[in-house]
């Protein structure tokens, strides 16, 4: 699907008074996700503007698959049946300032949100690199950003509505429902429609975002505590190559806690002295400001600014959470592979995230680091280097990111993730006849 296309259906689908399908007769373009990478199995999308019209839908269909922003590379939001998107949901349901808490419609994505809420007074605890998607398809995937105290995005939700297979409306809260609330949160698509998000909100705050070039690996290896826990949100680019990392990213708070003073040399890396894309050779006004220039929390934590492509378009993605006691490890199997990895690689991106108690989130009960790679588009070649990474880091009992791509066994993730037989058991509980299970769901989580 061209630009264009993808204009005139995001407008209808702001438009839409009623559930109406979108694609099939508007376009002769096929329906992918963002990268372009896939091409989805069916062309049939409607839309639904309130929980009313999801309830409906859900009840008449045997199957179907919701679709957020469609910035998963892999097939978890895949359909060959039928797609329906709740993006016209897209308000702020309630805003409760005395409980901290923000209520959003189950379309709305990070980018409407977060100027409003700032608005507001208020700030959300982290995000990822862009803003772009959706907050349900965000917390239904375990997104998140970077930061030792800061976990996934989902950690910040601490209620949800959604229709289940039935066409029934669920409400569960952290609160109210602890385990099960737990084990829903980081649903992968698989329990219902989430309909709303309550999600925990702070003061809002100002942020610096600093960027410093050429860090020597080994001075990370030998400071990692210390460059980790430096700012509030720390990412490392690298390209494997020179036994260093490109770019570090500091986001700092301006007020409260620790600031980052900013020295012009950080651990042997230098303060850069414009504005910089972690894919050196792109332009930076894709990027948010950096140099220490203070703003708003939206616009520091993303690296991309809202409004602008992020990162770089045609590409593939894949990451892996590795058990923070591995960190160094597992950094230093993926750099015994560079010359095997740079070729096909953009980038690479390390990241930390703090625990969680999200049954199907990566960082469940274990703070991670991630390993990312932002791929050149080239499937063939990258299929055959996904299987020689994750044997290199199968002995740190890494998970990778739901909505990335991977190769790991369905066998090694029901070992890695210890909750995931009680996960199929609450996906049954909402969805016993697998209205909402597709290919992907059906091999990696239920077993055929
Ligand atoms: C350029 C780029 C940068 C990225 N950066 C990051 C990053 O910094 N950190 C990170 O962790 N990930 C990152 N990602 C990955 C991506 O943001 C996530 O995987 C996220 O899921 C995307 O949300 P979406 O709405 O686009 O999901 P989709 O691909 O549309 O759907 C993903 C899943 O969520 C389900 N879903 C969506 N909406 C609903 C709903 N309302 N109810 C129930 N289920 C729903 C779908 O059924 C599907 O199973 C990046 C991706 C891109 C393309």
């Amino acid at each position: 699907m061209n630009k264009r296309t993808f204009i005139k259906l995001s407008s209808a689908m702001m438009a839409s008074p009623i559930i109406s399908p979108l694609v099939g007769a508007m376009s002769e373009d096929k329906l992918k996700n963002w990268a372009g990478n896939l091409e989805y199995g069916t062309e049939r999308l409607s839309s639904a503007n309130s929980v009313e019209q999801v309830q409906e839908f859900v009840a008449k269909r045997n199957k179907l698959k919701v679709l957020g922003t469609r910035h998963c590379f892999n097939t978890i939001a895949n359909s060959a049946d039928e797609f329906l998107s709740v993006r016209p949901m897209a308000k702020i349901a309630a805003l409760d300032a005395a409980a901290r808490t923000v209520t959003v419609e189950g379309g709305m994505s990070y980018g409407q949100l977060c100027p409003e809420l700032d608005r507001k007074g208020f700030a959300l605890h982290n995000l990822a690199s862009l803003p772009h998607i959706s907050i349900a398809g965000a917390c239904s995937t375990a997104t998140h950003g970077s930061g030792d105290k800061n976990g996934n995005l989902a950690t910040a939700a601490s209620a949800l509505e959604m229709v289940t297979a039935a066409g029934e409306r669920v409400q569960l809260s952290r609160k109210a429902d602890g385990e099960t609330f737990c084990g829903a949160v980081v649903g992968l698509g698989a329990l219902g429609v989430v309909t709303k998000l309550t999600l925990d909100v702070q003061p809002t705050f100002q942020m610096r975002q600093y960027v410093y070039e050429n860090l020597p690996m080994k001075a990370w290896k030998d400071g990692f505590e210390a460059i980790e826990s430096s700012a509030y949100s720390v990412s490392l680019f690298t390209d494997w190559q020179g036994e260093k990392f490109n770019e570090v990213w500091l986001k700092s708070r301006v007020e409260g806690g620790k600031t980052f003073d900013a020295p012009e040399e950080f651990h042997g890396a230098k303060r850069a002295n414009k504005n910089l894309h972690p894919i050196a050779e792109l332009s930076a006004e894709n990027c948010t400001e950096q140099l220490g220039v203070p703003g708003p929390w939206y616009e520091r934590l993303p690296h991309f600014r809202m409004g602008f492509t992020p990162s770089a378009g045609k590409e593939l993605q894949s990451e892996y959470f590795v058990p923070r006691q591995h960190a160094v490890d597992a950094v230093l199997a993926v750099e015994r592979l560079r010359d095997q990895i740079t070729p096909h690689l953009m980038i690479t991106e390390i990241r930390t995230i703090a625990a969680d108690d999200l049954w199907m989130s990566p960082c469940y009960k274990q703070p991670c680091i991630t390993i990312h790679f932002t791929w050149k588009q080239d499937w063939p070649a990258v299929s055959k280097l996904l299987p020689v990474i994750e044997r290199e880091l199968a002995p740190f009992k890494v998970r990778p990111h739901w909505g990335k791509l991977f190769t790991t066994s369905p066998a090694q993730l029901k070992s890695i993730y210890e909750k995931l037989p009680e996960f199929v058991q609450l996906s049954k509980k909402y969805d016993p006849q697998g209205k909402f299970r597709n290919e992907f769901l059906n091999r990696n989580i239920f077993g055929g």
